[in-house]
């Protein structure tokens, strides 16, 4: 077991079964959660007896960063992290103005195959755990030197077919003796996994909501992603706004634009039909081709979609500005090519 997969409650039960007072578990969790540690030896503060037999009952692994590029357009880049089993996901760091924010990974693969996404046709692999997307965080800030300010779960899986070790996650980033981030600065991102967004507005953690909506009406949807047929567009809707509610944020939608798929204007009507009483903001992102048969819509086509929003009434609507696309910007791709070179070398 890794240390950093214990909520801080698992942690003390697991410290009193070793037989060790109250105290002990709180200065392990601020050692292992305030600093880029892997030895136990580092743990300076306890014995050379109980660091030999912690180090002997569990471990406190991070993952291995396997590759990191660097974008020639913006300050943008993009990881790679092999877990202990070999398994590689990608996480990025987008600099901003304001900050620091990390785009993590919550699975190998995803279940949920979406047609137009490059994890999407990997399949599924294997759930992360808690300390897998929080070694995340703790990698790519000890590469930088430097904290983030906001994290969003959008690198390779969906997070709501994870959410026991996302939510535990959110819980050791946010405690008060570990990193201490506000739950405002996370935004977690889901293609509609509708009884786990009623848990996570359930949950007392109000991080944000961010849909992946990328289409209005419910057959077209069903048609680009699989896991609309099981959750319907009306249900997800109204879990929304049931977050919304609970927690008082206001959600993103987002929409990938796809040359003739969703670009009409009967598709801008629609949106604003469907978000008519939502609490929202609309993201608008050229697509990423990952397949031929999905096309990029030029500008020109963006700017028109954005003037069909307008013209239907759709006001709350950004195009998301895309950062390092030279190395590979959409979901999946960078890992793709990284395996299919260290195939090449293999050959
Ligand atoms: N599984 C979650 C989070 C990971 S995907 C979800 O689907 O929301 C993060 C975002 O990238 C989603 O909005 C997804 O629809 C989008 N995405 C996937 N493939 C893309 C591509 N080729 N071009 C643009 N956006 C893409
Ligand atoms: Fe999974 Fe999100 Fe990709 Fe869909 S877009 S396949 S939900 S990672």
């Amino acid at each position: 077991m890794n240390y950093r997969d214990y909520s801080y409650e698992e942690l003390e039960n697991q410290m009193r079964d070793f037989g060790y007072p109250k105290f002990r578990t709180k200065q392990f969790f601020q050692w292992i959660h305030q600093n880029p540690i892997e030895k136990m030896e580092e743990i300076t503060v306890f014995s050379k007896k109980m660091r030999e037999d912690l180090e002997q009952k569990g471990s406190l692994a991070l993952p291995v960063c396997v590759d990191d590029m660097q974008s020639q357009l913006d300050p943008t880049r993009k990881f790679l992290f092999q877990m202990s089993d070999g398994h590689i996901v990608e996480s990025v760091a987008m600099f901003y103005q304001h900050g620091i924010s990390l785009c993590l990974s919550t699975q190998v693969g995803c279940k949920m195959g979406c047609v137009f996404c490059a994890t999407g046709k990997e399949g599924f692999v294997r759930n992360l755990s808690p300390s897998e997307i929080l070694g995340q965080v703790v990698m790519i800030e000890k590469i930088l030197g430097e904290k983030s300010t906001n994290l969003v779960m959008m690198g390779s899986g969906e997070p709501l077919d994870n959410w026991s070790a996302v939510k535990t996650f959110f819980e050791l980033i946010h405690h008060p003796e570990g990193r201490g981030m506000g739950y405002r600065h996370i935004t977690l991102s889901t293609a509609g996994v509708v009884p786990n967004i009623y848990a996570m507005a359930e949950s007392g953690i109000p991080v944000n909501l961010s849909v992946s909506l990328h289409q209005p009406f419910q057959e077209k949807r069903e048609e680009l992603m699989p896991i609309a047929k099981r959750y319907q567009l009306p249900e997800l809707m109204k879990a929304t706004k049931h977050h919304q509610k609970k927690t008082g944020r206001r959600t993103t939608f987002e929409y990938t634009l796809i040359e003739g798929v969703n670009d009409r204007i009967e598709d801008a009507k629609q949106l604003k039909d469907i978000l008519r009483d939502q609490n929202y903001h609309l993201n608008l992102i050229p697509i990423n081709p990952v397949d031929p048969s999905f096309k990029r819509p030029k500008a020109v086509f963006l700017r028109k979609f954005q003037k069909h929003l307008q013209d239907a009434g759709v006001m709350n609507v950004t195009i998301r500005r895309e950062l390092g696309t030279d190395i590979s910007a959409a979901c999946g791709q960078l890992k793709q090519r990284f395996v299919a070179s260290q195939e090449d070398d293999n050959e």
